[in-house]
This record gives structure tokens, sequence and C-alpha cells, in this order.
């Protein structure tokens, strides 16, 4: 794989696919940015292209405005709420230089040296699992420029448009963030002896594989978050209201006879009494005092929704003692101050490893980890940090090494 410094790019056109999805919040008359770390994080390779190239084309995507639909909102609604406008002004800011905004791709390239596209999931080439679809809009963008840069690192396990076919029609590099997050995780692809996985949050669809994939490579994966409840419906337990997926439970069941994975011994509960609010925006009336159950005590009525003390315990010894160390996902709904303990004591066991190699993946480990302020080097990557790590390869990178 190329990188920046391999490729000429002066005086040239260059079209960089960034991750410039933020998190926003409300703001007069529309949105801002909630955090800017991920504009920050590009400005390495923007800068480089700033004292080379004739132009510099940024591409992003923002939020999932397919998923936004899905839930009932209007498409207008989605464009108002998902538009690459509302990071316009951070963007120019940070960059010190005017940027131009091309609202679709029809319209005239705006004439300053810098320029944002619209969100790139407006567009439903984007996303499509057709590859003509996908093709029509990556032959728009490479139009647009003499060379591709991919520098955004969480999206490359995705075959979208802008991550694996614009390469294939221009020659392509990948930006020093990407560079700099495939080195990060290098060592943890095959880890070798002393290698400790910890694996939380909500969504067992989306770990299953890597799951299984982590227990052939480490020596311990250690799980928490909501996706234990199922293990514990497999192993036959009571788990009351808490998160299952039922399609996994076979799965899960054949996963949690092997002997390397290892699974909480108590859990903290408590009984929802507002089941219709989102979770992590629960107030204090909405939820009873939580109290530690062991797996075999979960009471109908009740929600699983962190680790308990004595896994506390026993997850901070085996990190202790660990050579290596990848976390990715939280413990339990750290959003809530009264269910953040699990992922908090987590941090801090794997901070105060001072002689493992570790890295922490997702957005919601690297909130925790701000949060706490531990010292725990981060990748900017969720999903990408685990698929990288589980299969060696991610089909962005792919798209660069296969570039002509
Ligand atoms: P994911 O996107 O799959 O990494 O999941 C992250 C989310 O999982 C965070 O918002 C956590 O609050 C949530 N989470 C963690 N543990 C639990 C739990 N026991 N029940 C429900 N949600 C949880």
């Amino acid at each position: 794989m190329k990188t920046l410094r391999d490729i000429d790019v002066s005086d040239k056109k260059v079209i960089v696919r960034v991750d410039f999805n933020v998190p926003l919040e409300k703001a007069e008359g529309g949105y801002k940015v909630a955090d800017d770390t991920r504009i920050v994080a590009a400005m390495e390779t923007i800068n480089f292209l700033k004292d080379k190239a004739s132009k510099i084309i940024l591409m992003s995507h923002l939020g999932k405005p397919k998923k936004e639909i899905k839930k009932g909102k209007s498409e207008e609604e989605v464009r108002k709420k998902l538009t690459m406008k509302h990071i316009l002004p951070k963007v120019t800011e940070i960059i010190a230089e005017p940027v131009g905004f091309m609202e679709t791709l029809k319209d005239e390239m705006p004439t300053e040296r810098i320029v944002l596209l619209e969100n790139l999931r407006f567009d439903k080439g984007e996303e499509s699992k057709d590859e003509n679809e996908r093709q029509e809009l990556a032959k728009q963008l490479a139009g647009f420029a003499d060379v591709y840069v991919n520098d955004a690192f969480g999206t490359c396990h995705r075959a979208h448009a802008s991550i694996v076919d614009v390469p294939k029609l221009l020659s392509g590099a990948a930006g020093f963030l990407l560079e700099k997050e495939i080195k990060a995780l290098q060592p943890f692809i095959n880890p070798g002896k002393g290698s400790v996985a910890i694996l939380g949050g909500a969504k067992i669809e989306d770990k299953l594989s890597a799951i299984k994939s982590l227990l052939s490579k480490y020596d311990k994966v250690l799980l928490g978050g909501g996706m234990i409840f199922t293990f514990f419906k497999a192993q036959g337990y009571e788990i009351g209201k808490s998160l299952l997926n039922n399609d996994m439970v076979g799965e899960a069941k054949e996963l949690a006879s092997n002997e390397n994975l290892v699974l909480p011994v108590d859990i903290v509960v408590s009984k929802i009494k507002n089941p219709d609010k989102k979770l992590s925006e629960l107030g204090k009336e909405d939820y009873s005092p939580p109290k530690m159950v062991s797996p075999e005590g979960i009471e109908p009525m009740y929600t699983g929704l962190d680790i308990g003390s004595e896994t506390i315990d026993n997850y901070s010894e085996i990190i202790a003692e660990a050579k290596k160390i990848f976390w990715n996902g939280p413990m339990g709904l750290f959003e809530l101050r009264d269910f953040s303990y699990g992922t908090k004591a987590i941090g801090e066991a794997i901070a105060d490893n001072k002689g493992a190699v570790k890295i922490a993946g997702g957005g919601d480990s690297v909130l925790a980890i701000n949060q706490g302020g531990y010292d725990i080097p981060v990748s900017t990557g969720g999903g990408a940090s685990i698929e990288l790590v589980e299969k060696g390869n991610l089909p962005g990178i792919q798209a660069l090494e296969n570039n002509p």
C-alpha cells in the first residue's frame, strides 16, 4: 500500500476521503460540531497537501441518513440534520483557509483551493450493494481529481464507493492518519502469548464473528456489555429484561464452552420504570436503585446494566498479567453514572498495566477513556479496528493495495 509520501501530489488535484463523521449538538439555527477530534486528526494529511496540491477536495459521510429515514423521518428532515454545512464553519476554522462547499455533485466546482463535498451518504451510490450504482458515484468523484487519498480509517471496513471504488479509477495512497492507525493495530492481529482481548458493547451481532476469531488468537477474551446476556440465555439463565439477540443464542452457546472465553460472575441490575425511554437518556427517577446479583439471580423484571465488583476484580487480575491488551466496547451502560463503574474500572486496570502494549478502539471506549483521563492509546475506528484485528485486512486497505 502506498502512502502519501510515495506519490507525487505537487500541483495535482487531490480528492481525500476523510472521516468528518463528528458528533453534533444543537445550536442557534441548526447544529454545530460537538467534538472536533476527527477533524483535527485529519490535519496532518491536509497540511501536507496544503503545501503541495493545487486543489484539495474533502469528502466524508455524516451519520446514517438511511437509518434515520427508516425510523420515519422525511428525506428533507434528514438532509437538514445531516448536511455537511453544519461542519463547514469548524473545518474552515481548523484549516485556517476559506473552504468552498459543493452542495450537489452537479454544481460547478467552487473556486476556493479547498472544497468540502456534501454528505456522501445523501447519494444512494455510496453505500449501495450494486457495484454499478457505486461505480456511477465513484466516476463523478474521481472526475474531480488526479489523485485519491484515503484517511478515513473508521470507514475502511465498509465496501462503499468512496472507499473501494474511487481507488479503482484514480491512483491513490493512504493518508497519514490511516497509516498511523494501521501501524498501531498491527501488533494485535497476531498477538502471541500473554494477550487479552476485552469486548463489550450492546450489539452482539456486530461482534460475534470477532469473538470467534479472537478466541483462536488471544489467550483470554473477556466479555462485558449488553451482549453477555445472550450468552447467559444460552447457558439457561433467566435474563429478565436484559438485552437479548435470540438469533445468536445458538452460536453464543457454542462459544461459551470455549475455556478461553471469560464471562462475568456478577452483574449490576435495575428495574426500569420507563421502558419507552432510550436507556442512555434515563433519569434517576426512571430506574430502581442498582443492585448486584449473580448471573443465576436475575429476576424477571430486572435489566442487567453493568458488570459487578467480583467480575471487575477477576478481569483486573487478568489484565494486570497481560502483555498485550485489546479493548473494544464499554462494559455497561456507561452513559449513566450508576452503570459506568465497570467500564471505568477496566479502563483503570488497562492503564495501570504500564508494561503491556495496548490499544482501545470504538467511539464509546474512547469517550470513556477521555472522561476518565486514562493513559491508553486509542484507535478512532470501532468497527474498523475490531475487523482489522480479526481479519488482518479491510476492504479500504485492500483497495489501496490493489491500486494501479
Ligand atoms: P456498541 O455500539 O455495540 O459498541 O454498544 C455501545 C453501547 O452499548 C453503549 O451505548 C452502552 O451504553 C451500551 N451498553 C453497554 N452495556 C449495556 C447493557 N448491559 N445494556 C444495554 N446497553 C448497554
